[in-house]
C-alpha cells in the first residue's frame, strides 16, 4: 500500500534542505499509483499530479519532518482542499441551500441504482427531523414499475409524505403537480426523485432538463455510487453538461470504495459533495468529510498530524538518543521508561499505533503483553523501584528481585514480569521493523 512504498521514498528522501523536482516526482510516482488504485479517474490523478508538484518543487522543508513527510502533508492537504474542505479546519461539507421562497425544491438526479430514491428519503427525513421542516417528496421515475411505490413505502417509514400516485402520468406533469400540491399544503421542501438509465442517454438529459426547467430547482444533486470508478468522469460530465448542479451526494460509502470516485466528482463537476450514504437504512447519511475521504484515498493514516504531534512534544535529543541505542539493541529499562513517558504525552498507545503506518507490528507486540494505557503509569512505578543496574540488565531480575521491585511499586510480580516481556516483545518487534527498513522513519517521526 501507499504507507509501505512511500516509507521507501522517505527514507531516499531524507537529509535534504528542500525539494527538488526529482525529489517529488519520485514520491508523485507512488502516489500517481495510490490515487489509481483508489479509483481516481485517470485524466483527474494526472490534473492532481501536476498541481501538487508544482506547489511542492522548492518548498523549504520544516526543521521538525523529513522532506518525504513533507510531500505527503502537501498531498494531503492539496486532497483535503479538492475534497472541499480546508487545510486548518474541520472542513465539514457544505449544507444544503434552502434559502427560497417555499417550497424550494431539491431535484435529485442520477444512473440507475445510484441510490437516488434511497437518499430522496435519507435528505427528507433529516429535513424534517434535524432542521423542523415540513418536506414532500414526489417520485417522477415512470420508468420502473414499482418506483413511485418504492419512494411512498419510504415516505411512511420517514414519516414523510409523498405525492399520491397517478398512473399514467409523465414526469413533467408529476412535477407541475407536485408543485401545485406543495403550496397548497405549505410545504417547506419538494424533494423530486427522477428516473435513471443504466447509461447516459439523450432521452434521459432531456427529460432531467425539461424537469428543472418546469420545477427551478433550488438544489439539484447528483447521487452518485462511490464504487463507480473510472466511469465516474464520464456520468459527472454528462450531468454536469444538462443540468445545472449544486451538488453531489455519494452512496455505499459504507462499502469498500476507496474514495476515488469523491475526488473525480470534486473535478469535474466543480461542485461540493454535500452527503455520504452510509447504509441502506434511512438513517445512514452524513455529511461528507473531506479529511476522512483523503486519508481513504492516501490510505496513510494521520500522518500528517502525528509529524505536527511528534514535533510539539517529543524532545528531540531525547528521541535522537533514543533511536540510536535501538539501532545498537541497547534498549534497556532507562530507555523503556523514556519511551513510556513520551508515549503519554502523545496521547496514549492507541493514537500512537492508529496514526503511524508500519506500527501494527509494535502494536500487536504491545497487546500480546497485555499493555494499554492504564498501565503505563504502573509501568513507570515498576521501573522506578529498579535499580540501576537493574535498569541497564533487565536480565538480573530474579524471582527476589522482581518480589521486591512489585513490593516498592505497589503492585505485584505478574505485573512486574509483564513489563519484562513487554520490553523484550518491543525490543523483538524493533528489530523487526528495522529489518523493514523503517527504523530511520520511525526516528524521524520522534525527532
Ligand atoms: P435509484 O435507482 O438511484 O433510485 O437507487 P435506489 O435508491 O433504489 O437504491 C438502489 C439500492 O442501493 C437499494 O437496494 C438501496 O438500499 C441501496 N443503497 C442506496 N444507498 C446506499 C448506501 O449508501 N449504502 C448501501 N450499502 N446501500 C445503498
Ligand atoms: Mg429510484
Amino acid at each position: 500500500n501507499l504507507s509501505d512504498r512511500l516509507t521507501g521514498v522517505f527514507d531516499r528522501l531524507r537529509g535534504r534542505g528542500s525539494l527538488n523536482e526529482q525529489d517529488v516526482r519520485e514520491a508523485m510516482r507512488e502516489v500517481r499509483i495510490a490515487l489509481l488504485e483508489a479509483d481516481v479517474a485517470l485524466p483527474v490523478a494526472r490534473d492532481f499530479i501536476n498541481r501538487v508538484t508544482e506547489k511542492a518543487v522548492g518548498q523549504q522543508v520544516l526543521k521538525s519532518v523529513t522532506p518525504g513527510q513533507q510531500v505527503v502533508k502537501i498531498v494531503n492537504d492539496e486532497l483535503v482542499a479538492m475534497l472541499g474542505g480546508d487545510a486548518e479546519g474541520a472542513g465539514e461539507a457544505e449544507p444544503l441551500h434552502l434559502d427560497a421562497r417555499p417550497p424550494v425544491v431539491i431535484m435529485m438526479v442520477g444512473l440507475q441504482g445510484s441510490g437516488k430514491t434511497t437518499s430522496t428519503a435519507k435528505i427528507a427525513r433529516l429535513l424534517k427531523d434535524k432542521q423542523g421542516k415540513k418536506p414532500m417528496m414526489a417520485s417522477l421515475d415512470v420508468n420502473r414499475p414499482a418506483a413511485q411505490e418504492q419512494l411512498k413505502v419510504l415516505g411512511e417509514q420517514a414519516g414523510v409524505a409523498t405525492l399520491p400516485i397517478v398512473p399514467g402520468q409523465q414526469p413533467v406533469d408529476i412535477a407541475r403537480r407536485a408543485l401545485e400540491s406543495a403550496k397548497l399544503q405549505a410545504v417547506d421542501v419538494l424533494l423530486l426523485d427522477t428516473a435513471g438509465r443504466l447509461h447516459v442517454d439523450e432521452a434521459l438529459m432531456a427529460e432531467m432538463k425539461a424537469v428543472a426547467s418546469v420545477s427551478a430547482p433550488t438544489e439539484v444533486l447528483l447521487v452518485v455510487d462511490s464504487l463507480t470508478g473510472q466511469d465516474a468522469v464520464n456520468v459527472a460530465q454528462s450531468f454536469s453538461d444538462e443540468v445545472p448542479l449544486t451538488g453531489v451526494v455519494l452512496t455505499r460509502m459504507d462499502g469498500d470504495a476507496r474514495g476515488g470516485a469523491a475526488l473525480s466528482m470534486r473535478a469535474v463537476t466543480g461542485k461540493p459533495i454535500k452527503f455520504a450514504g452510509t447504509g441502506e437504512k434511512l438513517d445512514a447519511i452524513e455529511p461528507f468529510h473531506p479529511r476522512r475521504v483523503a486519508d481513504r484515498i492516501l490510505g496513510m493514516g494521520d500522518v500528517v498530524s502525528l509529524v505536527e504531534k511528534a514535533a510539539s512534544v517529543v524532545d528531540k535529543e531525547e528521541a535522537d538518543k533514543l533511536a540510536e541505542r535501538m539501532m545498537k539493541g541497547q534498549f534497556d529499562m532507562n530507555d523503556l521508561r523514556t519511551q513510556l513517558g513520551q508515549m503519554q504525552k502523545m496521547g496514549g498507545l492507541g493514537m500512537l499505533a492508529g496514526m503511524m503506518p508500519g506500527m501494527k507490528k509494535a502494536k500487536q507486540a504491545m497487546a500480546a503483553s497485555g499493555m494499554d494505557d492504564k498501565v503505563l503509569v504502573h509501568m513507570d512505578a515498576i521501573i522506578g523501584s529498579m535499580t540501576r543496574k537493574e535498569r541497564a540488565n533487565p536480565a538480573l531480575m530474579n524471582a527476589k528481585r522482581k518480589k521486591r521491585v512489585a513490593a516498592g511499586s505497589g503492585t505485584s510480580v505478574q505485573e512486574v514480569n509483564k513489563l519484562l516481556k513487554m520490553h523484550q516483545e518491543m525490543g523483538r518487534a524493533m528489530k523487526q521493523i528495522r529489518k523493514m527498513g523503517g527504523l530511520k522513519g520511525l526516528g524521524a517521526l520522534f525527532g
